[in-house]
């Protein structure tokens, strides 16, 4: 079975009611290709109003950029993946290099949020990658194999996990990787997923490129075989996400 074209937006800790309308709304609007699966992230407070907005359910999709890996209780601040479902979002970005690396969770942190939301039926965008020094030092595939170790020694179902291969070097810096470097990177983490949670898991996984993807570097990646989509973040924002959405067209 071929993998369905995916492609995320991450608008991270931006926005507001007005442009996070306007957005919807371009996508309400918009000729979008109808074999790829769409999925916007606003911040948390703007869940709901981005699902009340959508009108292309379920082409288009809604996800949360964190959850937590309780369902409720004392614990201030943090978002439940009951709340997620409650206002009508389907998935949640976890261990994005921002919250690995400012907030400092932990492999096994982000491991327990992805199994946490599985459990609670949250599709997740699961996401690693390495930073410039890693990368310099050669241990690209070490680094994202042991952020994936972390969540396959407590998940074996990954029927619903997207893995979003994000060089921390490439976000947010206008470098993104090449398509030549993404589809090694991406191979290279679709061979270890094949040790680790079998051929047919493995071979079904979407592996997505993020990192200073834009509406005209994304049409470069179209004939690489293990890149499955993208996570766009800064461009997400703007009108260009819907040429990253059609860039297979
Ligand atoms: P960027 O961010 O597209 O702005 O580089 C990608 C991401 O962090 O998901």
């Amino acid at each position: 079975m071929a993998r369905t074209f995916f492609v995320g937006g991450n608008f991270k800790m931006n926005g507001s009611k007005e442009s996070i309308k306007s957005i919807v709304e371009g996508l309400n609007k918009a000729d979008l290709a109808d074999n790829v699966e769409v999925v916007i992230s606003p911040p948390a407070l703007y869940l709901s109003w981005a699902v009340d907005h959508n009108k292309k359910a379920p082409l288009v999709q809604v996800a949360a950029q964190n959850a937590f890996d309780k369902l409720s209780g004392a614990f201030t601040g943090e978002i439940s993946v009951q709340q997620i479902k409650d206002v009508g979002a389907t998935w949640v970005i976890l261990g994005h290099s921002e919250r690995r690396t400012i907030i400092k969770e932990s492999d096994e942190f982000v491991a327990s949020k992805v199994k946490f939301a599985l459990d609670n039926d949250v599709k997740v965008i699961l996401c690693i990658g390495e930073t410039l020094e890693e990368r310099k030092s050669g241990v690209t595939l070490d680094v994202c194999s042991r952020q994936l170790d972390a969540v396959s020694k407590i998940v074996s179902d990954w029927s619903n996990i997207v893995v979003a291969y994000e060089p921390v070097w490439a976000i947010g810096t206008g470098l993104a990787a090449t398509p030549d470097d993404a589809q090694e990177t991406h191979k290279g983490i679709r061979d270890h997923l094949v040790k680790t949670i079998g051929q047919e898991q493995a071979s079904q996984v979407r592996i997505l490129y993020g990192g200073s993807v834009t509406g005209k570097n994304s049409s470069e990646f179209k004939d690489k075989v293990d890149v499955d989509g993208f996570l766009v973040g800064g461009a997400s924002l703007k009108p260009e996400f819907i040429n990253i959405i059609n860039s297979r067209l």
